[in-house]
């Protein structure tokens, strides 16, 4: 049994000022002594294991009146970062004029957690690699930096193929994640020194030489809303696991097409299960711009999607799943009516 401090933030500034009193020491905010606590299906979890032991948590759930909105004003979709997971995949706006949201939140997890889980804390929830989440394994750098990584050697199914560094390969387990990087959301920051955003695709950190360090937020610093320009009716998310519900992705792929008379105008592709952050293919996406999205383009964006790609013992299977993914979801998306 570990002491710890619970405390209840009534408002922003008060979260905000709670928080940051870790600021001194800690260098990230998955380092920090002092973590946000939201839904609670990560950071408890991690908890029990003895994998996170923060001396504090400060309850952010009474911000949740005005944190929690979904809004689909001015042509724009805005989420509050307490918004539920379900409330967010059931509503029928975002069903319709964002199918790819509202999928990556139906197919994850359980309803149970869905309806205790964040939008904030999904996109902040750390890897299922099980020598992370195992303290017995005393190589792991993301747990204990400059350990080694047990995984490389070890049993490595589940494990990463992009993005991967010499001292990390474990994969970003959230679906979420790939629906904003493939819409070029925007993420928006609450901190000391006020509100600002930024693009989300900065939001994740590759693991490189720091695998403890994910994201680019510092103590004190909350996940407020986040931001999707547009409109995107023609989208969905695929989603490959070892079994139909309640699993974590293989692979799986965001798409979102702008069609006109058959020609693709916009394309946007993000992967998932198969890379170490939330992946976006821009490469890939350019080759679908002023074509015809028939198979043969299809299966030419999904090689380029996977290239430079790169496997361990046991995962090598997820360099060809990715492809199919990617290469099936265009096609779906293609004969999607709107
Ligand atoms: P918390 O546990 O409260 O927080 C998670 C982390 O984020 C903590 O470090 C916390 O300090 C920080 N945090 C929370 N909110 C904020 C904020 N606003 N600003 C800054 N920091 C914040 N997810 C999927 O995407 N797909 C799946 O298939 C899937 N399957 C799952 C299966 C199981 C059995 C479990 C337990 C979880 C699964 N999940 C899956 C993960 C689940 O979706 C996440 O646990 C959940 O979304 C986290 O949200 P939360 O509000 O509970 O976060
Ligand atoms: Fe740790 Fe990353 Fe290696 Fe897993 S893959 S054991 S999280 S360093």
């Amino acid at each position: 049994m570990r002491p710890m401090t619970y405390q209840k933030a009534n408002d922003a500034r008060a979260a905000v000022q709670a928080l940051a009193a870790a600021a001194g020491g800690d260098a990230a905010l998955t380092e920090s002594s002092i973590q946000p606590l939201a839904g609670g299906t990560t950071l408890i979890d991690l908890m029990k294991l003895d994998v996170m032991r923060p001396s504090t948590l400060v309850d952010i759930n009474p911000l949740a009146g005005s944190w929690s909105e979904i809004n689909l004003e001015n042509g724009n979709l805005r989420l509050g970062a307490l918004a539920r997971m379900s409330d967010v995949a059931d509503h029928p706006e975002v069903q319709r004029l964002y199918p790819v949201v509202a999928e990556s939140l139906k197919l994850a997890a359980s309803p149970q957690l869905r309806n205790m889980a964040t939008l904030g804390g999904n996109v902040l929830q750390r890897t299922r690699c099980t020598y992370f989440r195992d303290v017995s394994y005393a190589s792991c750098n993301k747990r204990n930096p400059g350990s080694g990584c047990a995984a490389m050697d070890g049993f490595n199914r589940m494990h990463a193929v992009l993005g991967t560094s010499e001292a990390c390969i474990a994969s970003y387990p959230g679906d979420f994640a790939q629906a904003l990087i493939a819409l070029d959301a925007t993420v928006e920051i609450t901190g000391k020194a006020g509100v600002h955003q930024m693009p989300f695709a900065q939001l994740h950190k590759p693991p490189g030489n720091t695998p403890e360090i994910e994201t680019v937020l510092r103590p004190g610093e909350l996940i407020s809303a986040f931001v999707i320009d547009g409109r995107w009716p023609r989208s969905l998310y695929l989603k490959i696991r070892d079994r139909q519900s309640y699993e974590f992705a293989l692979a799986s792929a965001a798409v979102a097409l702008d069609v006109q008379d058959g020609i693709v105008r916009e394309a946007r592709v993000a992967l998932g299960g198969v890379a170490t952050v939330p992946w976006r293919a821009r490469d890939a996406e350019a080759l679908m711009k002023g074509q015809k999205l028939d198979d043969a383009t299809a299966q030419h964006v999904a090689e380029a999607a996977m290239a430079g790609a790169s496997a361990r013992q046991h995962n090598a299977f997820k360099i060809d799943l990715g492809k199919r993914v990617v290469a099936h979801a265009l096609q779906r998306a293609a004969m999607m009516e709107i």
